[in-house]
This record gives C-alpha cells, sequence and structure tokens, in this order.
C-alpha cells in the first residue's frame, strides 16, 4: 500500500490532471475512484453524495457492482457510510461485517470486503458525502492511509460543490431550494420583526487551488500568512476602541494563544507536506476541527474550538486575499445577517443604521451574541438549522423575534403582512419618543420613577434616548460571561467606570455578581447540580468565596470614587446573610480607606427581595438596609415552585394573582412602615398592563428592559391610582387564580393605554 510521504502527493497530482480533463462529470468521477483505488491499493473504492432528504446516494465505484450506483442509498445515520455522515466521523474498521451499524446492500455485491475505511466528505462544517475505500483481507488501515483519504476527501468536496455533478443525478434536484418560499422555526433570541435582505456574515471562500505545484513555496505562503494573522490580531487587542477593549479583550487573547499555538502550526505544515495549498491545508486542518466541535458535548470546549474557527477563517481570508465578514462589505438598507454562529464582537461590528435582524444556525438564548442582540435592541433567532443553504445574499428575509420564526423569500401577501406590523410598531415608537422628555406623572398627580435594566456598555445610551430616570438594575454578571477567564480589577474599574461615566449623572444600582442557575461563566467550572437554579450559586456562592465578592466591591468603589454610588446583592434567604455581605463590604471600605483612596459618597447598599423566606423576615432585614428590590422573576419563580425558563410552565401561574401581588403589596407596605424605598426590577415591569397592577400595590419605582419604557409611561400617564387602588382591594382579598381579566376591564374602562 502507498504509505510514502509521496503517496498522497501523487495521488494528488493524478487528481489534478483527472480534474482538469474535459470530460463529463460521469467520466471524471469514475476516474478518480479508479485512481483513489490504485494509489491505495483498494478493490474498492466509494463515492457517495448527499441529496436532498439526507440520503447518502452511491455516485461512483471502482470495485461494488456497476449496476448499483445512483441506486444504492442510504440514509443519515444508516449503515457505516449513513453513520460517517451523521456523525461526521471517519470509521476505520479491520471487520466491516460484524460492525453492529453494518447494512448489507445486496446490489453492490460488497459481500466479500472485510476492511473498511471511511471519511466524511465535508464542506463548510457540513458533510456534503461520504468516501470509502474497501478490501478483502481483515486489516487495520494505517494513520497515513487515514489521512491521504482524507486530503482526498477534501478535494471531492470542491468537485461536489463545483455543482457538476448535478447533471449525474439520478432525480431532478435542481436548486429548487434557492428559488423557492421557505419557512424556519428557531428560538427566539431577542424580540421584534424586521423585513430585509439576507447578509452572509461569512461570504464563502472560494478555494481556487487545491494541490500543491510547489511544497516548499506553499509552506513559505503559510509562513507569511500565519506572520499577518499574528500581527492583525495584535492590532486588535492593542486597538484603541474601549469598548472592545473591555468587553472582548479576553476573546482576543484565546485566539491569540492559537495564533501562536505549534501544535495547529505543525497540522497545517503536515498538510502541506501531503500536497496541498497553503489554503487547502488550512480548510483540511479546519474541517478537523469543526468535525470534533460538533462532537464534543464540553460547552466549554466548543466555545474554545469556535475560536480556533475564526482564525482558521481569518488566515483562509488572508491567503485568498477573500474579503473579511460582510460587516466589511457595503450592506444593503436593511440587513439580515446570516451565520452559523459569531461571537459578540462581530455582531457589534456591523454598521447599526443598516442591520435590522439576526439569524444564527447555531446560537441559544444565553450565548453572548444573544445577549448583545437583546442590548442593541435587534430581533434574533438561533437554532435556525440548514438556513445558510436556503439564502443567498441578497435573499428577502422576515424574521420574527416574537414566535422565532424566519421567512425566506416569503410571500408578497406575508411580506405586506409583516410590512403592516413593523409600521405599526414604528408609529408606536414614534409616539413614545415624544413622551421622552415628559414625566411619568399619573393622572391625578404622584410621579413613577422609572428606570432602566442594563448588563453591558452598549445598554447604557438607551437611558438617556428613553429618558429614563436611572438604572435601576445593573446586572455585573454580563461582563463576566463574555469573558474567557474572571475579569482583573483593572478591567472591572474601567468597566463600572464607563458605566457610571455614560449614565452621565442618572443613578446606577450595580447588582454584584449573579452567577448559577442560567448564567454560566464558561471558565468556572461548577459541580454538576439537581437543582442549579436552587443550587450554590450567587451570593451563596460569592459568600463562600469572599475573594471574589472582594475584588468586585474593591472594583466599585474605586469606579464610585467620592461619587454616589448605590450596590445590591441579590438572592439573599435570610437577615444573616445580607449582614455577612455587609461585612465583606466594610472589609473593603477599610482596605481602601488605608490606601489613601476616597470612598464613594453616599454609599447605599441594598437588598434584593427575590427568596420568598424574606417576606418574614422584613422587620428584621428592612432596618439595615438602604434600599430594598424586588426581583420577581426569582420571587415568582420560587413563590409558585415553577421554573421560569421551563417553556412548558410559561403562563401557568399569573403575577397578576391574590398571590404573587400580595406578596409585593406586603414588601410595599413594610419598607413604607421603615422608610425605605423599595423598587421592582424584574421583566414584569415592563408590560404596561403587570405595571399597573404593581402600582397598584403600591410601588412608586420600577426597573424594565429600555424599550417598555415609552409604553409604561404611557399607561402611568393615563391611570388614576387611587380608583385603582379602589378596585384592586377586593380583588386581592380573593381566591381567583388570576385578576388579569378584571385589570384588563379596568384599563379598557377608565381609558388606561396599554
Ligand atoms: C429577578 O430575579 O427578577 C431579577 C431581576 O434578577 P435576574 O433576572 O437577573 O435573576
Ligand atoms: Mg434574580
Amino acid at each position: 500500500m502507498g504509505t510514502s510521504a509521496l503517496g498522497p502527493r501523487v495521488l494528488l497530482r493524478r487528481l489534478r490532471e483527472v480534474m482538469a480533463e474535459p470530460v463529463a462529470a460521469q467520466k471524471r468521477l469514475d476516474k478518480i475512484v479508479q485512481i483513489i483505488a490504485a494509489n491505495m491499493v483498494a478493490e474498492v473504492c466509494s463515492i457517495y453524495v448527499m441529496r436532498p432528504g439526507d440520503i447518502l446516494e452511491l455516485y461512483a465505484t471502482e470495485g461494488l457492482k456497476l449496476e448499483a450506483v445512483h441506486k444504492s442509498k442510504l440514509k443519515t445515520g444508516e449503515g457505516l457510510v449513513g453513520t460517517i455522515a451523521e456523525q461526521a466521523i471517519g470509521l476505520n474498521l479491520p471487520d466491516a461485517q460484524h460492525h453492529p451499524a453494518f447494512k448489507y446492500l445486496p446490489e453492490t455485491g460488497e459481500e466479500i470486503y472485510n476492511a473498511f475505511l471511511g471519511v466524511p466528505i465535508m464542506r463548510g462544517g457540513t458533510v456534503i458525502g461520504v468516501l470509502v475505500v474497501q478490501n478483502r483481507t481483515r486489516r487495520h488501515y494505517t494513520e497515513e492511509e487515514e489521512e491521504a483519504l482524507q486530503t482526498t476527501a477534501m478535494v471531492l468536496a470542491e468537485v461536489i460543490a463545483a455543482g457538476e455533478l448535478r447533471e449525474v443525478a439520478s432525480e431532478v434536484a435542481a436548486d429548487v431550494a434557492h428559488v423557492r418560499s421557505h419557512h424556519l422555526r428557531g428560538d427566539s433570541l431577542a424580540e421584534g420583526v424586521a423585513l430585509g435582505h439576507a447578509v452572509l456574515h461569512e461570504p464563502r471562500v472560494v478555494i481556487q487551488n487545491m494541490i500543491a505545484e510547489d511544497v516548499p513555496r506553499e509552506k513559505r505562503r503559510l509562513e507569511d500568512a500565519v506572520a499577518q494573522l499574528r500581527a492583525h490580531v495584535d492590532e486588535l487587542l492593542d486597538g484603541s476602541d474601549a469598548q472592545r477593549a473591555t468587553e472582548y479583550s479576553d476573546v482576543l487573547e484565546t485566539i491569540r494563544m492559537f495564533a501562536h499555538d505549534k501544535g495547529w502550526m505543525n497540522r497545517l505544515r503536515e498538510a502541506i507536506d501531503t500536497g496541498l495549498t497553503a489554503e487547502a491545508a488550512v480548510e483540511r486542518v479546519q474541517n478537523d476541527n469543526r468535525a470534533r466541535m460538533m462532537r464534543t458535548p464540553d460547552p466549554y470546549l466548543r466555545e474554545r474550538m469556535h475560536d480556533l474557527d475564526d482564525l482558521s477563517n481569518r488566515l483562509l481570508r488572508i491567503l485568498t486575499g477573500a474579503i473579511a465578514t460582510a460587516s466589511r462589505t457595503d450592506l444593503p438598507a436593511n440587513a439580515i445577517v446570516v451565520a452559523r454562529n459569531m461571537g459578540p464582537a462581530e455582531l457589534l461590528d456591523y454598521d447599526r443604521t443598516k442591520l435590522r435582524g439576526v439569524v444564527l444556525e447555531e446560537g441559544g438564548r444565553t450565548s453572548h451574541v444573544a445577549i448583545v442582540a437583546r442590548a442593541l435592541g435587534i430581533p434574533a433567532i438561533g437554532q435556525a438549522e440548514g438556513l445558510i443553504d436556503l439564502v443567498d445574499t441578497g435573499s428577502p428575509v422576515i424574521v420574527d423575534g416574537g414566535t422565532g420564526e424566519v421567512f425566506v423569500r416569503p410571500s408578497t401577501d406575508l411580506q405586506r403582512a409583516y410590512a403592516e406590523k413593523v409600521r405599526f410598531y414604528a408609529r408606536k415608537q414614534a409616539q413614545y419618543a415624544a413622551l421622552r422628555d415628559e414625566p411619568a406623572i399619573l393622572r391625578n398627580g404622584g410621579r413613577i420613577e422609572l428606570n432602566i435594566n442594563a448588563g453591558l456598555i452598549v445598554d447604557l445610551p438607551h437611558l438617556h434616548d428613553s429618558g429614563a430616570d436611572g438604572v435601576g438594575l445593573y446586572r455585573t454578571e454580563l461582563q463576566f460571561m463574555l469573558a474567557t477567564r474572571f475579569p482583573r480589577l483593572a478591567q472591572q474599574v474601567r468597566h463600572y467606570s464607563q458605566i457610571i461615566e455614560q449614565a452621565k449623572g442618572k443613578p446606577v444600582t450595580f447588582r454584584t455578581l449573579d452567577i448559577g442557575a442560567d448564567k454560566v461563566l464558561p471558565y468556572l467550572r461548577q459541580p454538576k447540580e439537581e437543582n442549579p437554579a436552587l443550587g450554590w450559586r450567587s451570593i451563596r456562592m460569592a459568600l463562600d468565596r469572599p475573594a471574589l465578592l472582594r475584588l468586585q466591591l474593591r472594583a466599585l468603589m474605586l469606579a464610585g470614587e467620592g461619587t454616589p454610588m448605590k450596590i445590591m446583592f441579590p438572592m439573599i434567604a435570610d437577615v444573616e446573610e445580607y449582614k455577612r455581605a455587609l461585612e465583606v463590604v466594610e472589609l473593603e471600605k477599610a482596605h481602601l480607606l488605608k490606601r489613601g483612596h476616597v470612598l464613594p459618597a453616599p454609599l447605599k447598599l441594598g437588598v434584593m427581595i427575590e427568596i420568598p423566606s424574606l417576606l418574614w423576615q422584613l422587620d428584621h432585614l428592612l432596618p439595615i438596609v438602604d434600599f430594598a428590590s424586588i426581583g420577581s422573576n426569582d420571587l415568582v419563580q420560587f413563590l409558585f415552585a415553577s421554573d421560569r425558563g421551563n417553556p412548558k410552565l410559561a403562563g401557568r401561574y399569573d403575577p397578576l394573582s391574590p398571590a404573587a401581588l400580595g406578596a409585593m403589596r406586603l414588601i410595599v407596605e413594610k419598607a413604607e412602615k421603615h422608610g425605605k424605598p423599595v423598587t421592582l426590577c424584574g421583566e414584569l415591569g415592563g408590560r404596561p398592563l403587570e405595571a399597573m397592577g404593581l402600582i397598584g400595590v403600591g410601588l412608586t419605582s420600577i426597573s424594565m428592559v429600555p424599550s417598555a419604557i415609552g409604553p409604561v409611561k404611557a399607561m402611568v400617564r393615563t391611570l388614576d391610582r387611587e380608583k385603582l387602588w379602589k378596585f384592586m382591594e377586593p380583588l386581592l382579598a380573593s381566591p381567583l387564580h388570576t385578576i388579569r381579566p378584571e385589570l384588563m376591564e379596568f384599563a379598557q374602562r377608565n381609558g388606561v393605554v396599554l
């Protein structure tokens, strides 16, 4: 068998000759399988191509019965070939017939072959076919043979993707996918509706030359390109974009680490040694990496491999002279960016005046890009599987971030309906904008304080465009979630200083780290827990690891030196816990004073009320806090023992019920009794009807998503609070499951704008 280092090179040279011959596509494939079989001293070589409906069809063979060509078909996951396609992983089996996945196809006559080596044919991370060699003897193919077959598979990927195989298709599979309308359902990552035109985030890098003519020259090209890449990453890291520097420098640091990784470089050089051009070598190594990425269940590793993938793409672009991501191209006025996945920094690279929506094939609600999309107020959808194959740059697309639906090339009727929806939304926005500088005053007088919830620097402009009074909840964990390791003191100080600076004198309530449950730090290994929402999280973790909390408090107080500052603690379950948090603050204050720093003044410390046990501790707790904030997301989840993230339970219990509203009223009454300000910062406060219910139990301050400020203010300005109180009094004493219909009716009857 041709196992010398020259083996693959000879094979590639022969393949190049065949590819240059002016013959019909089927003939070319027939020749290719002959050449591979001869070069690898295999008795069988077969190519299976992925057809619509996830069917792998035998396209060419040397060794199996020829009548099976275009007849033998396997579904993805079926037989050895289907398993390779499904898992994007090669199989090297000395005795294939006894493998549990083996499926005998009588028309092929393959019963006499025992040894089997198959590899996926991949393109852009997708399996588009399978390449197989077989021998009669029971033997294990060597690693070199596996490598050679993988390299060959890559060259074949180009032949298949070049499209010339369409003419040999056994059924007409003209590219109907690209002219038809499609309706996909993914997961909603960020609300809102957008109509626009698709922009492929990563315009495909087309590799023209796969096979090296001069191996030393290709190595030099690789070295040059890698040097450029390293310089480019350094430049990004040392760049002056302050926002990117604090929020994303860790991601770039990881990329820099990969760029200097010897193992990666060696794999690239070895791939060139097999006879590939520098760019083909990058793609080859990238394919291996993507296949591993698909298989690893570890989210942290997946993120790191994604970083490596990102780096390979940058290198490919340098080698081929292709443009970077579409953010640097001339965008259409209504761009809907479509990507397999992307990092938060990449999304921020797009011109925001043209960006209308984002659709990802991967990406979950808690992914970093989703957090940024929500912060930017751009509708976004994740898990839209297969979308990239269905769109071209410029395809009309509708994104419905509310339902998670994506429509590709929608009918004119649908476009019209959605355009109306968008116009309606825009009209409403214009009305709210007109209220921006108006105070949130109730119909009969009395002011309601409206604040925004925030968690990123990009949220801060919303504080001013919405006309909100301040930031009622700054979720500090988001900076930690976007980083690849714990942000250091200086990074934290810089981040908090920027927030304070951008708030331009409006108050900001910082909440200390609230991690755990769905808020995962990729670099923090946490023990697996049965009930993470009830587990070792948030303040519990902070008090057990006081160094972390101390560092954060130090950073906050340094950022707020000499100015007013508000800090609150999440997930407090009893008075003792709050006192322990205060002790940590005292330690930090002493530490800073000793070093000659000035403390924030005044420094107000508060408690989040989101665990029901506190309802019976209020008389002890309120005297020792400066303020309280109701975390209704958690409070309601724990009151009803109903997971806030479980879609099956969504809507089952209503916060507009005597039970939940009663709990909030109790908190408000106790706060009044102890003369302490109380606010609410759960999602509840951002929905006008719910906000009305909250005012109905006495709240005078609410914090919400920035986009809700306008609608809630419009409601407040049309509400007669005394009338509402009277109306709600008996309802709160009732045993009803919900008082939502009654509140709705009240609003309608009294002209309250919802
Ligand atoms: C809450 O629980 O209501 C809250 C505001 O905190 P988070 O949503 O961040 O848990
Ligand atoms: Mg909470």
